[in-house]
């Protein structure tokens, strides 16, 4: 028997072949349109009818924000659309986006008891998103600002955590200014998200919707510790939230790394992101994926509805390590990406710059449950490598000299239950802070909860 299709055997070639325009256009049209197409009137009702409208819904306590998951549904079993998404964005204002990309097979679906009766939860996800598209296509705002309160703040990055906090803040009356290092807001729902679940602009249409209660100031391409310093930012503003996200991305910590074809993997995707036309983007005949998490499975994901023809994710652990969840994996493996656990690189290998190969050896958990080495390996012919072994923050833009420095935690940001950090007049929250889930979802909630925060700090000391 020869080797698996992407495993070297002898006298195989061994030329990088990374190329665009593998497909046909109708093929990029499929591939990176929506993965969920939404439900219509009919199909919400049925779905509707399901919900029990439990006392104590478990629904409720399993989603980050508390969206009141039965009274929404509620509302639109009686045909009041609008209702049932205000009842969703009161809690959380990127309801739209959430109901696309959150994990719900771990977090409300998992917890319907419907789960547990039938194994068929009532799809909670599928129905906020017809209630809140509704809501955005007919372009209705229907949060109204409160009085004046004269108070200012800052937010410090455009990504769902910011924007959440700084709707809040908006509706509360206060007047906020958000600084945004990049050119368009929307952090990781613009950039990273995958294609196929943000489709049709709809981080950008999201973002405008937000920014139509007015009182939001937004300036691109202001970074902090470049063109705004925290000290400035705490001087001049009476309060100041960080939504930073993570700007970093951690190494293999082999030789050939820089070479031609090893990518890190959220760069790649951001790129997929912006991309008009994705026939343009090159991606390898064979790509092989470091990782275990979300990016890991969207690079690969990705790549193989770009056109790649053997996708590997490898991962040191077994899948019930892998932060990717079950229903994540299983998407993977049936849009034909392959998955080997535990193996681990040990070397990268080239011609002329050019990636060429991967090597692994086989890993396996010793007696006090460290990983080591197993013993013997393998090879992966790659031409494409993509690292997805996580991301770090990236506290630079802090440091800016002032006395009292921001107290980190576990690599983060420390910040307590209300999200205030260790510095007088400033808050802090999503994936930049430490014990987050990492999720939109929840940095929706970081970002509401501070803004609740800075309003009782605003008024206390008013
Ligand atoms: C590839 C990938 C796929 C994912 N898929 C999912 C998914 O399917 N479902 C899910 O729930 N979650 C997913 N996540 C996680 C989710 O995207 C994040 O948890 C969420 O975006 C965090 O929001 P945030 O506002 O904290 O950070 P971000 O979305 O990262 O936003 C931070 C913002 O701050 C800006 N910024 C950074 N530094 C500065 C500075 N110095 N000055 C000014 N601005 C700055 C950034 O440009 C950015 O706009 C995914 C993440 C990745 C990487
Ligand atoms: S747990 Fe399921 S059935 Fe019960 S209220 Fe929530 S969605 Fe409805």
């Amino acid at each position: 028997m020869g080797p698996p299709p992407n495993e070297r055997g002898p006298g195989m070639s061994e030329t990088g072949d990374v190329a665009a325009a593998r497909l046909s256009a109708a093929d990029y049209g499929k591939n990176f349109g929506d993965v969920k197409p939404p439900l219509d009137r009919a199909r919400a009702l049925v779905e509707a009818s399901r919900c029990h409208f439990c006392y104590d819904a478990p629904c409720i306590a399993a989603c980050p924000t508390g969206i009141d998951i039965p009274g929404f549904i509620r509302k639109i079993g009686t045909d009041n659309v609008k209702g049932a998404a205000v009842t969703i964005l009161e809690q959380n204002i990127f309801g739209g986006s959430c109901a696309r990309v959150c994990p719900t097979e771990i977090l409300c679906e998992r917890a319907c008891v419907r789960s547990a009766q039938e194994g068929k939860p009532v799809k909670i996800g599928a129905l906020q998103r017809y209630a809140t598209d509704d809501l955005l296509a007919r372009g209705i705002q229907p949060f109204r600002r409160a009085a004046a309160t004269g108070r200012r703040v800052a937010v410090v990055g455009a990504g769902p955590a910011g924007l959440a906090c700084a709707h809040r803040l908006s509706m509360l009356g206060h007047d906020v200014a958000v600084f945004e290092a990049k050119t368009k807001p929307g952090g990781l729902n613009e950039y990273g998200i995958a294609a196929y679940k943000l489709t049709d602009d709809f981080a950008q249409r999201e973002v405008a919707y937000v920014l139509s209660l007015g009182g939001i100031a937004l300036s691109c391409g202001k970074a902090l510790g470049r063109d705004i310093e925290l000290a400035g930012l705490r001087r001049d503003y009476d309060a100041v939230f960080l939504g930073l996200g993570l700007g970093g991305v951690n190494a293999l910590g082999l030789d050939g790394e820089a070479m031609k074809g090893v990518e890190d993997a959220v760069a790649y995707i951001e790129r997929l992101r912006q991309a008009p036309d994705k026939a343009k983007l090159p991606v390898g005949r064979r790509v092989v994926v470091i990782g275990g998490g979300n990016t890991a499975i969207d690079a690969a994901v990705q790549s193989k509805r770009l056109g790649a023809e053997d996708v590997t994710i490898v991962y040191r652990r077994g899948p019930e390590q892998m932060s990717a969840t079950a229903h994540e994996q299983e998407f993977a493996q049936t849009s034909g990406v392959g998955i080997k656990h535990w193996a681990r690189p040990v070397a990268i290998v080239g011609r002329d710059g050019m990636l060429t190969e991967v090597r692994f050896e086989y890993t396996k958990l010793d007696p006090a449950g460290r990983l080591v080495g197993a013993g013997g390996g393998f090879a992966l012919r790659a031409d494409m490598l993509f690292k997805a072994i996580g991301q770090v923050f990236v506290p630079a833009p802090l440091g800016d000299g002032t006395a009292e420095p921001l107290r980190l935690s576990q690599g983060k940001i420390g910040v307590d239950a209300e999200r205030r950090t260790s510095l007088s007049k400033v808050w802090a929250g999503g994936d930049c802070v430490a014990g987050g889930q990492d999720l939109t979802v929840s940095a929706v909630e970081d970002g509401k909860r501070a803004a609740l925060s800075i309003d009782r700090a605003l008024r206390k000391g008013a």
